[in-house]
């Protein structure tokens, strides 16, 4: 992967919001390739390129230090929020992986999550368990990510120590028009509460979908309504902005659209 020993990989963040409080909870990490020539490219068009040539465990260390890092200025900013990592699956089987993550993350001054998918589980179950455990054990938060998209089974979903579970966006964009979409979706946050996890719903476009979500109990919502994936910069200005809003709120004042919800 040339273009990060070029430096063009680019981390942006996502932000999550917690729809009881209404605030600002913690953000995504989704990295960005600055392609000289064929311009900004989406993971989704090379970290599949990067896990088949084995360079996926190189831009995962780099993600995580890069993201260790956003979370250290965020905290400089007095903003201490969850700063969550996706985690190829590949790398789940990668015991010296396991090392390097620890490793950093003993660094980092506040709590990090590692978004793991439940088919990384499913191709090397006894290693990937054995690694998620270590992580679960040294403090990470783990996530299941894209649940309900890919081979989902309650088997794996039972035994993978995690704290929250993310509905994947396919669900979820459609929320207020699809009545097979909203009630996979209730009865997904039902069964993930009764598992004891947290639920985040990604894909969250519509003021209306956001509604739903809360009506059903879900927890956090991430999607296109709250904010796109941003650099830092913008990040940590949308968090000062959205803090401010969300005073306003709670102080009496008219609510800024997209913002203060369940305050
Ligand atoms: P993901 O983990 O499911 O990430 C969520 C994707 O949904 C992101 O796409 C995000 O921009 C997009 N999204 C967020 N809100 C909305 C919305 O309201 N509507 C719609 N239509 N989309 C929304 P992105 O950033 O292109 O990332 C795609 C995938 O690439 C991620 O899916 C993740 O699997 C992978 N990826 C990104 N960064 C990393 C990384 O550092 N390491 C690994 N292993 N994978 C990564
Ligand atoms: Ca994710």
């Amino acid at each position: 992967l040339e273009g990060l020993a070029a430096g063009q990989l680019v981390l942006h963040h996502q932000p999550k919001r917690d729809i009881r409080s209404g605030r600002i909870c913690g953000v995504e990490a989704l990295v960005r390739w600055r392609h000289p020539t064929r311009g900004f490219l989406p993971p989704d068009r090379f970290i599949p390129l990067a896990e088949e040539t084995g360079h996926i465990r190189a831009l995962t260390d780099w993600v995580l230090a890069q993201a260790i890092e956003h979370q250290a200025a965020m905290r400089l900013a007095h903003h201490e929020l969850e700063m969550s990592v996706n985690i190829s699956g590949r790398l789940l089987s990668d015991p010296d992986f396991g090392d390097v993550a620890l490793r950093l993350a003993g660094q980092a001054e506040g709590r990090l999550c590692f978004e793991v998918t439940e088919t990384a589980v499913i191709e090397n179950p006894e290693l990937a368990l054995a690694l998620i455990e270590r992580f679960a054990g040294a403090g990470l938060h783990i996530s299941i990510d894209d649940y309900g998209s890919g081979l989902s089974s309650l088997a794996y979903l039972k035994q993978i120590k995690a704290n929250e579970l993310k509905i994947d966006k396919a669900f979820v964009l459609n929320i207020a028009d699809s009545q097979r979409d909203a009630l996979l979706v209730r009865s997904t946050v039902d069964l993930a509460h009764s598992l004891g996890l947290k639920v985040t719903a990604e894909g969250v476009e519509t003021d209306t979908g956001y509604a739903i979500l809360a009506a059903m109990g879900c927890d956090v919502a991430q999607g296109y309504l709250i904010a796109r994936p941003m650099p830092l910069k913008e990040l940590l200005t949308f968090l000062q902005e959205d803090r401010r809003a969300n005073s306003a709120v709670s102080a009496g004042w008219t609510p800024v659209a997209g913002v203060g919800r369940g305050a």
